[in-house]
């Protein structure tokens, strides 16, 4: 299998069916990132008029190298906690910048912190003034180490602040707190999506910037020993780029989803284990698996209840763990 980046762009946009963002004017906060590159390329593809504002502290400009000579997408190297004043008009400010790998938590907390406050407030502001939409990416973190699983979105959380995810989770809960202010108070159209694992191409492997997926396959493909921390019991529940791409497009598109939260995750429960031995299947590697102490405050489970995706959005995850990492592995050997 060779992996075709012109797949990934048609699987999306069947699934968004009639949706359409032609000659919407958008910004995406984070959209040099993982997940903001590929909502840019939807975007961008459907003839909406893309801003791409991303200060590439974890984002990488080579993510969006293909869109920087079209007409109708624009970048911006800027930290959006620092103020900007930007020309065009917008319908639709999608808010998306942070860092979210928990190696970078110890690194970056501040950076964290002022991503999902103050530089949320600053989007907030610009959709305030433009009378735009605004979509905001949260994250199953706002439930810490949940006590509720699978957990829905009327859960509070069970988060420890001055702990080592704290810059994160709370970062991320004051965020939500931000937008429902600005719903309340101004009465803006709002989204928030609580984002829980996803994975697919152009997720880093490197460094601290490195989630267990992309680390797993790196390992395993330069024949190094698979780093489990704890047992590997602990699950997480991962969905594919498309599937999530097409449930975050959807949310800021129907007008059903005004003023929501929705969980948007895969509600198919992984131990860390038994991905790393997926991994090692696929790419048939001889690595071994080691284990190492398990980080503090590491959530033990991690599950969606999907129902209000699937009843507001429409939507389900559609595909498999065993299809996405085969998908993600040929991506990653194609981009060596
Ligand atoms: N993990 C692991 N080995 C690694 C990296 C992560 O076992 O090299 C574990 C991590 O402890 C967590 C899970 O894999 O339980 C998912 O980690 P990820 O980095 O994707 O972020 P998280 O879901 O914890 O925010």
């Amino acid at each position: 299998m060779i992996w075709d980046y012109k797949k990934e762009v048609e699987a999306i946009e069947k699934n968004l069916g009639d949706l359409t963002f032609e000659d919407r004017r958008v910004l995406i906060t984070g959209g040099a990132g993982f997940l903001g590159s590929w909502m840019c390329d939807i975007l961008v593809h459907q003839g909406a008029k893309v801003v791409c504002v991303d200060n590439l502290a974890s984002g990488l400009k080579s993510n969006i190298a293909h869109l920087l000579d079209l007409e109708n997408f624009r970048f911006i190297e800027h930290d959006i906690s620092e103020p900007i004043f930007l020309e065009e008009k917008l319908d639709l400010v999608v808010h998306m910048a942070s860092r979210a790998s928990p190696f970078e938590f110890e690194h970056y907390p501040i950076e964290i912190l002022k991503a999902n406050t103050i530089g949320l407030m600053n989007s907030l502001e610009i959709a305030k003034k433009n009378q735009a939409r605004l979509l905001y990416t949260s994250t199953s973190e706002t439930y810490g180490n949940p006590l509720v699983v699978p957990t829905p979105e009327s859960y509070y959380g069970n988060v420890n602040a001055i702990g080592p995810r704290g810059c994160y989770d709370e970062a991320k809960r004051c965020g939500e707190a931000y937008v429902t202010a600005y719903k309340n108070q101004f009465g803006l159209d709002t989204r928030m999506a609580r984002i829980f694992n996803t994975y697919g191409p152009r997720m880093r492997f490197d460094g601290i910037y490195g989630r267990a997926i992309p680390r797993f396959i790196d390992q395993a493909l330069n024949d190094r020993p698979i780093t489990v921390f704890g047992d590997g019991s602990q699950t997480r529940s991962f969905t594919y780029l498309t599937d999530q791409i097409e449930g975050l497009l959807k949310l800021a598109c129907l007008e059903e989803a005004r003023g929501s939260v929705i969980n948007i995750g895969n509600d198919k429960e992984t131990t860390i284990l038994d991905m790393a031995k997926k991994v090692l299947e696929i790419t048939r590697s001889r690595s071994e698996i080691t284990f190492h102490p398990l980080p503090k405050d590491d959530p033990l489970r991690r599950k969606p209840v999907i129902t209000r995706a699937e009843e507001v959005l429409g939507w389900q995850p559609k595909v498999p763990l065993q299809d996405g990492l085969a998908r993600t592995i040929e991506w990653y050997k194609s981009s060596k």
